[in-house]
């Protein structure tokens, strides 16, 4: 908000140097480009503290990736299955995290098991080399039966959350739900998702609910990481009492971002998009932020801090202000990674 506040001031300026320059003359306001992305990134790093470490590496620091990825041929880990990561990296425990959802993701990517009377909404599926025994293995540790998955949550079409989607469809007939978009990519790209696309399922819309039993998941189209990410908002219960979670389906700059057009663009749906769940977090009262890697969260250690809770607070709970201030820090690096291409955009247009 405070960007955009600034953006229209400098305009105002300019508007108002034009109008009230003596001699007509056109008075042009060269924008700093380099201070506007010094202050992109200290209102990013200011907004993440200590809390939020992952995400500010993530998408501020650290080099994206910025071309197409136009590849049809299966990954490595499914053409050649011995040749997946060794499990030492990647497996974790499952943990029950709420009195109705538990983790059953690994180190690095998280699945997520919403439980109600009438079954279970599962949220991503990880790799299809670990999703056998992290998602349907944790949950049989959990004590929760696989065959009541009714409904799958795929954030978005990445092989590290839908890996297992396929065999939940067939194995268990769960409905799948993912974005439209993403929807189209697997089908564009059938042999890089080989062993992982389901066969289309429900397309989800803005404001979609999926209600199982005495719970409900509501759906927010959030297009920027994948244009069909999604997120999501619910509640849970921590020993009985009701806690809102905002959950953010896609998080690294992944897009085609390495030029201008259309990587401005891009940008800013991925900034709208921030802008719009932490509305909906605002509009819930979302305490909670889960996202499908603990980099960004921090599930990992946060389950593991669960067994020391005692009568303190929820290691997840951290309040309506620390959501906003991750939302913020989405939007603010990628606001910065924005301006670094209209930076380029001048650049070429004063050579
Ligand atoms: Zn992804």
């Amino acid at each position: 908000m405070k960007l955009q506040a600034a953006r229209a001031a400098t305009l105002a300026i300019v508007i108002g140097l034009g109008a009230n320059s003596v001699f007509g003359q056109q008075a042009a306001v060269k924008r700093n480009f380099d201070a506007e992305i010094r202050t992109a990134l200290q209102s990013a790093k200011d907004a993440s503290e200590f809390e939020f470490l992952g995400t500010l590496a993530r998408i501020c620091l650290l080099p994206q990736s910025g071309g197409e990825n136009t590849d049809d041929k299966p990954f490595g880990y499914v053409a050649n299955p011995a040749s997946a990561p060794a499990r030492n990296t990647w497996y974790a425990e499952p943990a029950k995290v709420f009195d109705n959802l538990y983790f059953v993701g690994g180190k690095v990517h998280s699945s997520w098991a919403l439980t109600t009377k009438e079954g279970i909404i599962l949220i991503d599926t990880l790799y299809p080399y670990n999703s056998e025994e992290l998602i349907i293995g944790g949950m049989q540790k959990l004590g929760l039966d696989p065959k009541n998955i009714k409904y799958v949550l795929i954030s978005h079409a990445h092989g590290d959350h839908i890996g297992g989607a396929e065999m939940m469809q067939s194995r268990y007939g769960a409905r799948i739900v993912m974005g439209g978009p993403d929807w189209d990519l697997v089908e564009k790209y059938p042999n890089r998702y080989k062993t992982m696309a389901p066969k289309r399922d429900i397309v989800a819309t803005d404001g979609m609910k999926i209600t199982l039993g005495e719970s409900t998941v509501t759906i927010w189209l959030t297009p920027g990481h994948t244009p069909g990410t999604l997120s999501y908002t619910f509640t849970v219960l921590d020993r009985g009492k009701p806690v809102n979670v905002a959950y953010s389906g896609g998080t690294a700059f992944n897009f085609v971002n390495n030029t201008p057009d259309p990587g401005i663009k891009n940008f800013q749906t991925y900034i709208d998009s921030q802008r719009h769940m932490a509305e909906k977090a605002a509009s819930t009262g979302a305490t909670v932020l889960l996202s499908n890697h603990s980099e960004f969260d921090n599930a990992y250690n946060k389950n593991r801090m669960l067994a020391g809770r005692g009568n303190g607070p929820h290691p997840y709970e951290i309040g309506t202000d620390w959501i906003q201030r991750y939302f913020k820090v989405m939007q603010s690096c990628a606001r910065a990674a924005q301006i670094g291409l209209e930076k380029k955009v001048a650049e070429a247009g004063a050579r």
